[in-house]
């Protein structure tokens, strides 16, 4: 469904990704784990197409096209969705605004009919209930006095809406206390778990992936990726450390 192969890039003149090689098949959840600074949030940024981030090498082939030819609202209309470890805010628009403007616009550019405001206000109440928002923090202006928790969790409304094929979610457990990352952890598992879907989960521990079980789990370094394994492999990072699992022949 996503295949990297061999990317590089880099922010200020400056290569972050190395070399990069991941291959992500429909109906797996794959888990990224990897020191702080290796790269992790900026290969989610590649992904998505954020200005300032230059790709200098390599291709992302996604769902048979060439993703990094598309614009970012093309990939997100060709199924992509991003999850971000600092979600903006946005004054004076409403969640419902918005979200409802970023469904319709997706479903035009698929040449779908546009949901009218009763069958989104149903779509919406259904979504928020699975991650147990109340509507009326959907009704207020995006992220804006939300708490960690609340804007980790209004993210996963806002992924339910839009049903994304491919979700890639940097650090979505963080900030969260115990009773939110289990209702984000389901709402995860509730929306994304699918033969057709795919999820890059990208996390330092190992607790969201005991509510997410990922089916591979991935070690990301100095731009690249170092290692490969099943969900043990997180424990393993957990138990003993990235210096001594990475030092282990690949
Ligand atoms: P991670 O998410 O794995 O912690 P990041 O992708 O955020 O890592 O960062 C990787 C490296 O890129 C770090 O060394 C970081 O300092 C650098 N970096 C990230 N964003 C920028 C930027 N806007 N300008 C310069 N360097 C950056
Ligand atoms: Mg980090
Ligand atoms: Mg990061």
């Amino acid at each position: 469904m996503l295949k990297i192969e061999n990317l590089t890039a880099e922010i200020d003149g400056k290569t972050i990704l190395n070399g990069l090689n991941l291959e992500v098949a429909a109906g797996e959840i794959h888990a990224i784990m990897g020191p702080n600074g290796a790269g992790k949030s900026t290969l989610s940024y590649v992904l998505g197409g954020r200005p300032g981030y230059e790709v200098t090498g390599g291709s992302v082939t996604f769902r048979g096209q060439d993703l990094l030819g598309l614009e970012p609202h093309e990939r997100a209309a060709a199924g992509l969705f991003l999850g971000f470890q600092y979600p903006v805010e946005i004054p004076g628009v409403s969640n419902v605004q918005f979200l409802r403007e970023a469904l319709n616009s997706q479903r035009k550019a698929r040449g779908e009919e546009a949901l009218s405001g009763g069958e989104f206000l149903k779509l919406a109440k259904e979504k928020a209930a699975l991650l147990k928002l109340d509507m009326d923090m959907l009704k207020r202006h995006v992220n804006v006095g939300f708490s960690g928790g609340e804007k980790k969790r209004a993210e996963m409304v806002q992924m339910g809406i839009l049903d994304p094929a491919f979700a890639v979610l940097d650090e979505t457990d963080s900030g969260l206390d115990i009773d939110a990352l289990r209702v984000v952890g389901d709402g995860i598992n509730a929306i994304m778990r699918d033969a057709h879907k795919g999820v890059l989960l990208i996390t330092h521990y190992q607790r969201l992936l005991e509510v997410v079980k990922p089916d591979k789990v991935s070690i990301l370094s100095k731009g690249r990726i170092v290692k490969t394994g099943g969900a043990e492999l997180a424990i393993r990072l957990e138990n003993e450390g990235y210096d001594a699992v990475m030092a282990e022949p690949a």
